[in-house]
């Protein structure tokens, strides 16, 4: 068998690999509660706070779909035109087109031009997230953010970007093997280290003080039998007013963190149904699974990527020789940026529905749905959310179940019909 035809037979083992990690993992069987219920719930919201949530959302909307249109359009001009193999000679060109030059500067610079085009649609979201008062954060720290942020992608990408193709260069025929291996470790590396490394770069952490409400989050994950290692505190409201927790890593980098905005603006009791919440994704490996199935995709995509790259058409449009050359990069960033536009709504659907397992969880271990209702109320009202989005937005992207289904939810549990 030829490198292609074992690439071929590679991707389909992926991809059915992949395939059945999503119906064996994702929690499908949760039906929405009744539309009937969630109208009920919007209609006990106040009228002038899903108002300013539908203002606010519909504000940045303009910015964040254009950001997406220009981003998509500018990695297509760079890997369906021979410009972003020029591009990349260029920047090896004082270098004496040296293939490392060309890997590692030219790729970072194919990928700062399509930052620097989608910068003003940044910059115009931090002024509506301002105006509206939920960030609290100048111009000055936000562009420290944003530099950090630069720095880490440089970091991280002149890494994968050597890696590759030193790769390909050592295994011309074979590459797409490794590369495919390499990817998958990537992807675990990464849910390891970016708790612990990266996440420090933006946010402080420290262990939630001893008291009362320390002391009711340790009993329930005891009670939940998860272990915790420690619960900790982000300063969160250095930069917004938006209250959230998440949970992040696995094995010894596993943490619940709390954002400090939530601890000043929620009763303990509330504090303590969204930390249910994050039990359920420890308790559920939600993390293991996202880490799993990231790292099968990332090697599919890797495979495929490779089967693309024969296609003569493709090459020539990008005025390259071969896809394992740097100057191909624009190509590999172009097919990449589609792929993860189409991706998008996949994944936000697998999200929601581990989402609602976790409310489900949350609901089943505190007992308590009024405050979990309560708590829903209140993240939607600070975090300046439309309780009930547009459904096209709500399938494109919508990560979370809607407020007023997770509202619903929280009745259904209530009257015994739910989980
Ligand atoms: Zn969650």
């Amino acid at each position: 068998m030829t490198p292609r035809i074992w690439a071929a037979v590679t991707l389909v083992g992926l991809v059915v690999a992949l395939l059945a990690a999503a119906v064996l993992l994702v929690p499908w069987g949760r039906p929405p509660a009744p539309r009937s219920d969630q109208l009920a719930a919007l209609g006990d919201l106040p009228h002038a706070e899903v108002a300013r949530g539908r203002e606010f959302r519909a504000a940045l909307r303009p910015g964040g779909y254009g950001a997406l249109a220009i981003g998509l359009l500018i990695a297509l001009l760079l890997g369906l035109t021979p410009l972003g193999a020029k591009l990349v000679s260029l920047v090896g060109r004082p270098f004496g087109d040296h293939w490392i030059a060309q890997a590692v500067l030219g790729g970072m610079a194919v990928v700062l031009v399509a930052d620097l085009v989608t910068l003003p649609f940044a910059a115009w979201r931090h002024a509506i997230v301002s105006r509206y008062g939920l960030s609290t954060q100048g111009w000055g720290g936000w562009t420290v953010d944003l530099l950090k942020s630069y720095a880490v992608s440089a970091i991280i990408g002149a890494v994968v970007l050597l890696g590759f193709y030193t790769v390909t260069r050592l295994a011309p025929h074979w590459w797409w093997a490794f590369g495919a291996a390499g990817a998958a470790a990537l992807v675990v590396l990464l849910s390891f280290i970016l708790p612990v490394l990266v996440e420090p770069v933006f946010n402080r952490f420290t262990p939630m003080e001893p008291g009362p409400l320390r002391t009711e989050l340790t009993t329930l994950a005891a009670r939940d039998g998860v272990p915790v290692r420690d619960v900790l505190v982000a300063d969160a409201s250095r930069r917004t007013r938006a209250v959230n927790a998440y949970v992040s890593g696995f094995g010894p980098t596993r943490r619940i963190v709390v954002y400090d905005t939530l601890l000043r603006e929620a009763p303990p009791a509330e504090v303590a149904s969204v930390v249910a919440h994050e039990l359920g994704h420890a308790k559920d490996k939600d993390v293991l699974t996202g880490t799993l199935t990231g790292a099968l995709g990332a090697a599919a995509a890797v495979v495929a990527l490779y089967l693309l790259g024969s296609w003569g058409a493709l090459l020539r449009l990008a005025g390259v020789e071969s896809i394992a050359e740097p100057r191909a990069f624009p190509l590999l960033f172009g097919l990449i940026t589609v792929a993860g536009l189409v991706a998008t709504p996949a994944q936000a659907l697998v999200s929601r529905h581990v989402e609602a397992r976790a409310d489900a969880h949350a609901l089943a271990l505190t007992g308590d749905p009024a405050t979990f209702e309560a708590m829903q109320r209140r993240l939607a009202t600070i975090n300046l959310g439309d309780p009930d989005p547009p459904r096209w937005e709500y399938l494109y992207s919508a990560t979370h179940p809607s407020t007023v289904e997770r509202m619903a939810a929280a009745r259904a549990h209530a009257r015994g019909g739910g989980g």
